[in-house]
């Protein structure tokens, strides 16, 4: 995902802003890391340059 991309996402669960935690980034794009709310106390991990912005309890069940 594209640094930009934080300026539009917000927390799923309270709208809120979030923190970007960046793990590996290469010229173009944060390609691992993850995503903070801070208010929620919940991460949504960036894998393969792809934020996870799912509830973590619907990510969670999907698994199941
Ligand atoms: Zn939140």
């Amino acid at each position: 995902m594209k640094r930009d991309l934080m300026e539009i996402l917000a927390c799923p669960l309270c709208k809120g802003d979030l923190e970007l935690e960046v793990f590996e980034e290469d010229d173009v794009e944060i390609v691992s890391g993850r995503i903070y709310c801070k208010a929620c106390d919940e991460y949504y991990p960036i894998e393969d340059g792809i934020p996870n912005m799912l509830p973590p309890e619907i990510r969670d069940s999907d698994l199941k």
